[in-house]
């Protein structure tokens, strides 16, 4: 079966399946929307983190004992900025350095960030469009019990600890779809839109604040699914289990699918959750532990067999 495929996409786990469905898919056929919320400035660069991430992944840059950056990385730079005392906490390594002044290069030249993005791409050789959600800033804010804290601030420099009260995505509200966001979501050969495992309330929900975001999902005609960040009640990495405890939700899979309710069609949760019912709902179950690119293909050959069975 053939047909445009959407993913929308977060960092480290959203860039698991998106990196299946490349595999999977014939050349042209996916567009990644990324979340563009946890993009700062730093040092004067631009950084966007979880579009780094898809494009390390995917490009098969990535680090896989980190988890995030670039492998072979070295990290002199960071270093020496610590030593003259300089904001290091953000560690920024040497190869890793090149993509955040050429992004801010670009920029400052009139480029947008789709642009951008668009030329990092191909010259790293990708398959998928990978599109940010908007070219306009949003910026995720995280209420915490220590006050409002910048995203990376929270998620780098607090490591997480504070407790979160709630959530901002500031400037989502004026925030327009990117040209080409709009332009998979009217592609008639569209054949599914699916949400990776990512933070819902970090990664997946700064895309959908974007206005007309959740419009096209539940507008368009292809299947819209959504597969599980949460394992038997347990992020597989990062804050998420911690963040929705901290926000009164019970740490779930049936959590998460509530979360989306109205906005999918179908749900895939990991085999460890099997069961879970939910009126109005498909739901299906699968190992959704992506450890190697076998794992990450199966699971996006999975969620395509699902979408074509909705069609
Ligand atoms: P971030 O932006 O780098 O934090 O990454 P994402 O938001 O895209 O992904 C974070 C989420 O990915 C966490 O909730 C993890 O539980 C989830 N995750 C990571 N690896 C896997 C995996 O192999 N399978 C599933 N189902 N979820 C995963």
């Amino acid at each position: 079966m053939s047909g445009q495929v959407i993913a929308l996409s977060g960092g480290i786990g959203g860039a698991k399946l998106a990196l299946g469905l490349d595999r999977v898919l014939a050349p042209g056929e996916l567009t990644i929307i990324a979340n563009t919320g946890d993009d700062f400035r730093h040092l004067g660069l631009h950084i966007s983190p979880d579009i780094d991430t898809l494009l390390y992944t995917l490009a098969g840059l990535d680090d896989p004992v980190k988890g995030w950056g670039r492998r072979d990385e070295t990290w002199t730079f960071t270093r020496a900025l610590a030593e003259l005392g300089g904001e290091a906490w953000f560690q920024l390594g040497d190869g890793d350095l090149a993509i955040h002044v050429e992004r801010t290069r670009r920029l400052a030249a009139g480029e947008t960030l789709s642009q951008v993005t668009e030329a990092l791409r191909r010259r790293l050789g990708i398959g998928a469009r990978i599109v940010p959600m908007s070219d306009e800033p949003v910026a995720t804010r995280v209420h915490t019990d220590e006050g409002w804290l910048d995203f990376q601030h929270y998620f780098v420099r607090r490591r997480c600890e504070p407790r979160v009260v709630g959530l901002d995505f500031a400037g989502a509200g004026e925030a327009r779809m990117a040209p080409e966001v709009a332009a998979a979501f009217a592609d008639p050969a569209l054949r599914a839109v699916i949400l990776c495992p990512s933070n819902p309330y970090l990664s997946v929900d700064p895309i959908l604040a974007v206005p007309g975001m959740r419009a096209a999902l539940a507008g368009c005609a292809a299947p819209v699914i959504a597969v599980s960040p949460i394992i038997a009640g347990q992020a597989v990495k990062g804050p998420t289990a911690k963040m929705m405890a901290e926000l009164g939700l019970e740490p779930s899979a049936e959590t998460v699918a509530r979360h989306y309710e109205g906005l999918i069609d179908a749900f895939v949760v990991d085999e460890a959750d099997a069961g879970l019912a939910i009126a109005g709902m498909q739901i299906a179950a699968t190992p959704t532990l992506m450890r190697s690119l076998a794992d990450k293909q199966r699971l996006a050959r999975f969620v395509l067999g699902l979408a074509a069975r909705l069609a």
